[in-house]
C-alpha cells in the first residue's frame, strides 16, 4: 500500500486546532479528520439511550449497537451514527458534556481506534484531537501540538459566544478554561501531553493566518511538501 502523508494537531481545547487544520488542509490538498466529532457521535448515543454521563458500564453497554462512520461530502465531514448523518446534532453544549465523559472510557477509546487508524491509512490526512501524535498517528510525517494561555483562549470564546448573543464573562471563561486543561491533561486516559516529537506552537500572540504559514513551513522543513 502506498505510504499516505500524515500531519497530526494535538491540543487543548479553544486553541484553534480544527480552525488551523483545515486552513492547511485546504492548502496542502489533505483531508481534514475532526475526530472529537467521533466522541461527540458516542456521546449523542449515550445521552439518546438515556444513560448517565457516568455511568461507565451503561456507556460501555451501547457500544455493541452502535455503529460510527465517517464521509467527506464536498470537501465538508460528516458523521453518521447508526446510518443516520448527526454532523449538525453534535454540536449541542449537552452532547459537548456528553462525549468529553465518554472519551474518558478506555473502551470507547478502543471502540473509535481502528476507524481514526483506517482513514489515515487510506488518505492523506490532518487529523485533530487529543492523542492523535501519541496514540492514533504515532508515525505521523509531522506532528503539532498547538496551545494557547488559557486567556487567550478564553477571550476568542468569549467573542464568539458574544456575537451568539450569549452572555458571559471573560473571567468565568479563564477559570472555566484553567479547570477543563487540569482536568484533561491529569485524567488516566489519553491524558492531554505533547507527544516527544511534537513541534510546540503557542499562537497566543499570533494570527491565524499566521499560525497555518508556521506549520506549512514545518512541513517543507521535513520535505514533506516541495519548497
Ligand atoms: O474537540 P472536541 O471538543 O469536539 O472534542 C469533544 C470531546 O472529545 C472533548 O471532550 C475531548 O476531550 C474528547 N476528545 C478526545 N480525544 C480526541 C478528540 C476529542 O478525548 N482525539
Amino acid at each position: 500500500m502506498k505510504k499516505t502523508l500524515k500531519i497530526a494537531i494535538d491540543g487543548p481545547s479553544g486553541a484553534g486546532k480544527s480552525s488551523l487544520a483545515k486552513g492547511v488542509a485546504a492548502k496542502l490538498g489533505l483531508t481534514y479528520v475532526d475526530t472529537g466529532a467521533l466522541y461527540r457521535t458516542v456521546g449523542l448515543h449515550t445521552l439518546r439511550n438515556g444513560v448517565d454521563a457516568a455511568d461507565t458500564e451503561g456507556i460501555i453497554s451501547l457500544l455493541p449497537s452502535l455503529t460510527v462512520e465517517m464521509a467527506n461530502e464536498d470537501g465538508a465531514q460528516h458523521v453518521y451514527l447508526c446510518g443516520e448523518d448527526v454532523t449538525d446534532k453534535i454540536r449541542t453544549p449537552e452532547v459537548s458534556h456528553y462525549a468529553s465523559s465518554v472519551s474518558a472510557v478506555p473502551e470507547v477509546r478502543k471502540f473509535l481506534f481502528s476507524l481514526q487508524r483506517e482513514i489515515a491509512d487510506k488518505r492523506d490526512v490532518i487529523m485533530d484531537g487529543r492523542d492523535i501524535g501519541t496514540v492514533i498517528l504515532p508515525d505521523a510525517d509531522l506532528k503539532v501540538f498547538l496551545t494557547a494561555s488559557a486567556e487567550a483562549r478564553a477571550r476568542r470564546r468569549y467573542i464568539e459566544l458574544t456575537e451568539k448573543g450569549i452572555e458571559t464573562s471573560v473571567e468565568l471563561l479563564i477559570a472555566q478554561q484553567k479547570e477543563r486543561d487540569e482536568r484533561d491533561s491529569s485524567r488516566d486516559v489519553a491524558p492531554l501531553v505533547p507527544a516527544d516529537d511534537a513541534v510546540l506552537l503557542d499562537n497566543s500572540q499570533i494570527s491565524l493566518q499566521e499560525t497555518i504559514d508556521e506549520v506549512i513551513r514545518f512541513a517543507r522543513e521535513k520535505k514533506l511538501i516541495a519548497e
